[in-house]
């Protein structure tokens, strides 16, 4: 088995049709990168930073930021980074952060991800320095989560433009060009994507979080676990209307949901015009090698198909079904 994946590490994400498949990992800790490569992924689509917070008493500095992002850059060897900004509350809580606050009733809606930052000010700062002097040492992109407002994503870029003058004014170099995305994770986003995609350079779907806030159902709560369904004829609706509407706006559309890493969906994403996916590094083989054993044509047929289906667990079904024959 170990060969088989050495094998197809090397080996293209390419479509039997000839389309390339960017495969990108989701990382969360800096040692991961080691199985990014093992794995061959193409670069890092996603990097959780809540680490640096979580389970730590004190709150980190900026050169605590700089030493981990300059390492996983360093590590990946020239490969792009996607660095996302704090994604914590609801979820992921750290101690500390945001603590005075009232206890919330629903946590999901509450005051989370860029929300909690841009209520932080000096917390988000002391990051978005720390990504700026990391963008000298290779492809570093920042990428925002949970926007679901324009005036969010003008706050939190006029916090970058700011921090880059002040930057400017120490001396300390940084990428000038460094690209600057969006995750579309709330249905608000979606809706007005077209707006959305005159302000970013890519955006990067998130479907942990869009079928919670699409289905209102909380992504962690047992009770109603049946309910949340990454295949929803809504959901994939929601999925397909931000691939088009990125598209018109000539802007490069990751998905890093869990969804991505799922061999039963691969086919459906990419007839859905998906053609990149950031993925938990251990999928990347699986998934490759249902890229590399599909045609376009046939990814399209099942995408068409599915439009047709109106439940989530007819798609699934579908969906087993024809990534068992493909395969
Ligand atoms: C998502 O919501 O799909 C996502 C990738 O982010 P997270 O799971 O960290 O909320
Ligand atoms: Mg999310």
């Amino acid at each position: 088995l170990a060969a088989r994946l050495d094998l197809l590490r090397d080996l293209p994400a390419e479509l039997l049709s000839g389309e390339h498949i960017n495969l990108y990992a989701n990382i969360e800790f800096p040692h991961e990168v080691d199985a990014c490569q093992q794995r061959g992924a193409e670069g890092i689509g996603l990097y959780r930073t809540e680490f640096l917070y979580l389970g730590q008493d004190q709150e980190p500095t900026e050169e605590d930021h700089y030493q981990v992002y300059a390492k996983v850059v360093q590590d990946m060897g020239g490969s792009p980074i996607v660095i996302r900004t704090l994604d914590l509350g609801a979820d992921k809580i750290a101690r500390g952060v945001g603590e005075s606050r009232v206890a919330e009733s629903n946590p999901f809606l509450g005051l989370r991800s860029i929300r909690l930052s841009l209520r932080n000010i000096s917390l988000f700062r002391t990051q978005l320095r720390a990504i700026l002097r990391a963008s000298m040492l290779g492809e570093i992109h920042v990428m925002f989560p949970l926007v679901s407002t324009l005036h969010e994503l003008r706050q939190a870029k006029m916090l970058l433009t700011d921090i880059m003058e002040d930057l400017d004014e120490e001396g300390i170099p940084y990428d000038r060009n460094l690209k600057i995305g969006m995750m579309v994770e709330v249905p608000s986003s979606v809706i007005m994507l077209d707006h959305f995609a005159k302000e970013v350079d890519f955006i990067s779907i998130g479907t942990n979080d869009l079928v919670q806030y699409t289905l209102a159902v909380d992504r962690s709560n047992k009770e109603v676990a049946a309910l949340y369904n990454n295949c929803d004829p809504a959901v994939l609706r929601l999925i397909e209307m931000t691939v088009r509407l990125a598209k018109e706006a000539d802007i490069k559309t990751t998905l890093c949901g869990q969804m991505g890493g799922n061999p039963i969906y691969a086919m459906l994403l990419i007839g859905l015009g998906l053609r990149s996916l950031s993925i938990t590094p251990s999928a990347i083989p699986e998934i490759k090698k249902v890229c590399r054993s599909v045609s376009l044509a046939q990814c399209e047929e099942v995408a068409r198909r599915v439009r047709e289906m109106e439940n989530a667990r007819e798609i699934k079904r579908y969906l087993r079904e024809e990534v068992r024959r493909a395969v």
